[in-house]
């Protein structure tokens, strides 16, 4: 089987050639560009607000194990159980267990990232349990056998005539649809997802957060649907990285409005709930059993990197990813990974394995984008470069060494560095004379880019004419 770097560099190629689907992808960036700027407008100061995210985010982390003691002491006090999962296999079979235990035969998910991270639905089919998406991008995904393309907006990529497609092939009776109106779609799904809460013995969720303070995670969504997950299940699970956890209920209040202006352009999420344990005497509703499962899965190894743990304040906004244009030119889906853009090519080396997953800190251009956007202050692409340096020490690339040291010669010959230079002004001004004539061999590159014009004598000039050697 390939290694996932050449299938990446296969996948993302075929997708940079989709310029239908990137101009799609642009246009609906552009769209939350827009709604997100009015959404920090609205913030007497956006930037006083993500000093103090990073700041709660930063003492979580340092006082994570803590915290995370806290966390379960409260959650145990109000009767709910607590399981660790050190990795995605112990976090899978603790589900599992649960399952058998309660002899479900029905499961309803709202939208969790841990539980694609783990593979739990792998797991689940196999065990032969009926187990549907119930978040609408996500329940799309599923019709389509997909992973989602996007952490935070799973089916973003689709058309409507494409969601409809998905519907008629998906939803057994559902037949030919005469409309593309999401509407009238999204009233499909309602009818099919209302009958599943009902039926369904476990409901599993993910956590946005975990407060230290009183032993509640904290789910905050757009659509209802984690609430009926919640709600309606004799058995609530809910899956959560163990960084999610923050130390007081008060933190909440920058925390939430953050995530909801970074992720969607909103000054809040529409619906923002606090779950700390089972049914209690007197609640009209909630789930009899209730379970919290804290998972590591290469967390821990990133905390013991003094640079990188950084990012484990991540709250999973997906702004990283909005905003990076690599994202928009290749998409999802072409990652492979369950967290994708820039966040995602620099956990998942140390989540999955430097060496095997080396290749997305690439894919990226440094520009820096991820990390002005991110509202806790993650110096991304500093990270992805510690990435490449750790892959680099662990599988030195000779083709890679022999181009720096071939450079490292090059700008000790200025004569000759002078000579390449004016031979790539020359190919420069050549290709975009051929820009303008039938049968430019450059036509599909250019599709998606800009090809600037050489500006000025630049670098080389500059220094020639201070006596430097370039
Ligand atoms: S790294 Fe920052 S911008 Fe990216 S998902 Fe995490 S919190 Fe959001």
């Amino acid at each position: 089987m390939d290694a996932p770097g050449t299938w990446f560099r296969t996948d993302a190629h075929r997708s940079a050639l989709d310029t239908e689907r990137a101009g799609f992808l642009r246009d609906g960036l552009m769209g939350y560009r827009e709604r997100r700027t009015a959404a920090q407008q609205a913030w007497i100061s956006w930037e006083a607000g993500t000093r103090a995210a990073a700041a709660i985010k930063w003492e979580a982390i340092e006082r994570l194990p803590e915290l995370l003691e806290s966390f379960e002491e409260r959650l145990l006090e109000r009767g709910a159980e607590v399981c660790w999962a050190r990795d995605d296999v112990e976090a899978r079979a603790h589900v599992l267990r649960i399952l058998r235990e309660e002899n479900a035969k029905r499961v309803v998910k709202s939208k969790t990232m841990t539980s694609e991270e783990i593979g739990l639905n792998d797991a689940l089919e196999a065990g032969g349990f009926d187990t549907l998406e119930t978040d609408l991008g996500e329940y799309i995904q599923q019709l389509r056998h997909e992973p989602p393309f996007h952490f935070v907006m799973p089916s973003m990529h689709l058309r409507r005539d494409e969601v409809r497609e998905t519907f008629e092939r998906g939803i057994p009776g559902v037949g030919l649809l005469d409309t593309d109106d999401p509407a009238e779609l999204t009233l499909i799904a309602r009818r099919v997802l209302r009958e599943a809460y009902l039926a369904a013995d476990v409901g599993i969720s993910g956590a946005n957060f975990g407060v230290a303070e009183t032993g509640h995670i904290a789910i905050t969504e757009n659509e209802g649907n984690a609430r009926l997950v919640c709600a309606l299940p004799r058995v609530h699970v809910a899956l959560m990285g163990i960084e999610k956890v923050i130390p007081r209920l008060a933190d909440l209040a920058i925390l939430q409005p953050m995530l909801a202006t970074a992720g969607t352009g909103q000054a809040l999420t529409c619906y923002n709930s606090l779950y700390g344990g089972p049914r209690e005497t007197g609640d009209p509703d909630g789930p009899r059993r209730f379970v919290v499962v804290l998972i590591d899965n290469g967390r821990s190894r990133l905390l013991g990197d003094p640079v990188m743990r950084d990012a484990l304040r991540c709250i999973r906004c997906g702004a990283c990813l909005n905003v990076c244009p690599v994202f928009q030119v290749i998409g999802g889906h072409a990652y492979g990974t369950t967290y994708q853009g820039p966040i995602g090519s620099v956990i998942t080396p140390t989540f999955r394995g430097v060496e095997t997953f080396a290749h997305l800190a690439h894919a990226s251009t440094l520009c820096g984008a991820c990390t002005e956007t991110c509202p806790v202050r993650i110096d991304l692409h500093r990270h992805l470069l510690r990435v490449r340096a750790l892959a680099a020490q662990a599988a030195p690339d000779p083709g890679l060494r022999a181009g720096f040291r071939g450079f490292a010669w090059l700008t000790r010959h200025p004569r000759l560095f002078r000579a390449v230079g004016r031979t790539g002004r020359f190919v420069l001004r050549a290709t975009r004379f051929l820009a303008g004539l039938d049968g430019d061999p450059f036509a599909r590159w250019r599709a998606t880019r800009t090809l600037e014009a050489p500006r000025g004598p630049g670098f080389l000039g500059d220094s020639r004419r201070s006596g430097g050697t370039g």
